[in-house]
């Protein structure tokens, strides 16, 4: 018998999982929380070294189900987060700075308008403290250390991917994949590699970064526990997802409901730039070779449900939600804007804050809850008039995943806002799946048979009413945009 493990290092959790290769299916998992630390007002820290360990130990656990008959393992990563380390001693110099992090916003905004094009048209990201770029810049000007392993050679720079790829190999393998690389800023679109041009604009050496791979490359030998496996995809996490939905060809698009929205779809072999603040990425093809997609996300989705639950104490649990939403009609003109830390696509307002809209005497909290799940359907909305209006293809079908999709209620009140059916599947942890898929695929083996829709919810045919919903939701965000 063999396996495949995939790894999963996300913003809250380190995660492995471990697939059986010959039954094509899911047989265990292991889960550790990491911490995130806060040290200024917006600012996101995460220890590498915890990320490491971590890491190792819930591989190791895997490899303790699997009795030692591993065949390959994926990776993949919460993106953008930077780590510096040092070559000769494997060790962090300073805290990673992860994506969320907005300690380089005001650089980022410095950024003239024509620089920021060129930007785009290269990368298809905008300036933003979101991405590596300016997150490395940071490091090489404020970490005294970077500067003197620098001139010995010795300092290394990356996305998580890399960092534990390092780690696994012990120190052979300094690589990346296309998706990681090209939430980096630094990555050329076209000719998949870093850009000469962008790397002297923000004054960082090619020799501090890793090499570029495709994702399903062979990334290296694991070597560091008692046997080894080769390490055969790599993928960056909302691309991991994508591919984990078998959304390859153009016009296939999923979104994932976490804490925020991810919404990606794909374009196939051309990368498609947005007139509407939408990003342009890397992804991958059914075949695992690269191709492009499109890609919006709300920065606060199931974030909202948390805090019904936390702070306004409405709920006990998340689930909740969906049973209180169910028990009104509608939500008696109730909108919620959740621009808890401003808003992003198509909006790109920082400044903007959240807001209820339509209270009455009688509103109570099932109409408030249910105005909470309705806004994350209506942000998927925005981004997919969006996608359709960028790509000129229309979004026929969406696939969902993530912790939020389980809620039935916002699944069906989806697809009637969006008019498209929506698809949900039996393995709702289509991140890990698409790294286990893609390691097993360049192996010439498989982990699972066809994706299997365990729900299809389809839209009502009156689309009048939902377009109207959707149309005050739309004023109600006009009365939270300071821009
Ligand atoms: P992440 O990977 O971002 O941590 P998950 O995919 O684990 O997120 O999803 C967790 C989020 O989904 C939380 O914000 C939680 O409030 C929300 N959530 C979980 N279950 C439900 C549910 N049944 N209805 C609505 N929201 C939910």
């Amino acid at each position: 018998m063999s396996y495949i493990i995939a790894l999963d290092s996300g913003t809250t959790s380190v995660r492995a999982f471990l697939y059986d290769t010959e039954r094509g299916r899911f047989v265990h998992r292991a889960q550790q929380e990491v911490e995130n630390k806060y040290p200024h007002p917006g600012w996101v820290e995460q220890d590498a070294d915890e990320i490491w360990y971590k890491a190792a130990y819930v591989v190791s656990d895997c490899l303790r189900v699997a009795g030692g008959s591993v065949a390959g393992m994926g990776i993949t990563n919460q993106r953008e987060t930077v780590v510096a380390w040092n070559a000769k001693t494997g060790e962090p110099i300073c805290p990673t700075i992860v994506w969320q992090c907005r300690r380089t916003s005001a650089y980022c905004a410095s950024i003239p308008k024509e620089d920021a094009k060129l930007i785009k048209q290269k990368t298809g990201l905008l300036p933003d403290a979101y991405f590596s770029a300016s997150k490395i810049k940071w490091i090489l000007e404020n970490v005294p250390e970077a500067g003197r392993l620098m001139k010995e050679g010795a300092l290394r720079v990356g996305t998580v991917d890399t960092f534990l790829i390092w780690k696994l190999t012990e120190g052979k393998s300094f690589v990346t994949d296309y998706t990681n690389a090209s939430r980096t800023m630094l990555f050329n679109l076209f000719i998949l590699d870093w850009d000469e041009e962008l790397l002297a604009y923000f004054q960082i050496p090619r020799e501090i970064l890793a090499e570029p791979r495709p994702s399903n490359a062979k990334m290296g030998e694991a070597t560091v526990f008692r046997g080894r496996f080769p390490i055969t995809g790599t993928v960056g996490d909302q691309q991991s997802a994508l591919f984990g939905q078998s959304c390859c060809e153009a016009g296939e698009g999923k979104i994932t409901y976490g804490t925020g929205l991810f919404m990606l779809f794909a374009t196939g072999k051309t990368p498609v730039f947005s007139a509407h603040g939408l990003l342009t990425t890397v992804a991958v093809g059914r075949d695992g070779s690269p191709a492009y997609a499109l890609e919006g996300s709300m920065f606060h989705a199931g974030s909202g449900v948390q805090w019904l639950r936390d702070e306004m104490g409405l709920i006990e649990t998340a689930s909740e939600s969906e049973r209180l939403a169910m028990q009104v009609e509608d939500t008696g003109g109730v909108y919620f804007v959740p621009a808890f830390t401003g808003l992003g696509a198509p909006y790109w307002d920082s400044d903007a804050r959240g807001l209820i809209a339509g209270i009455t005497r009688g509103t109570r909290k099932e109409h408030i809850v249910r105005a909470v799940l309705e806004s994350i359907a209506y942000g998927a909305r925005d981004l997919a008039d969006c996608m359709t209006r960028d790509s000129k293809l229309p979004l026929v079908a969406v696939r969902v995943d993530g912790g939020a999709s389980a809620n039935n209620f916002l699944m069906q009140f989806q697809a009637d806002v969006l008019g498209i059916p929506v698809d949900r599947p039996v393995e709702l942890e289509s991140t890990a799946l698409g790294a286990a898929t893609l390691a097993a695929q360049s192996l010439g083996i498989s982990v699972s048979g066809e994706r299997a829709t365990e729900r299809l919810f389809t839209p009502s045919l009156n689309r009048p009413y939902f377009d109207g919903l959707y149309a005050s939701y739309r004023d109600a965000v006009r009365r939270t945009l300071l821009k």
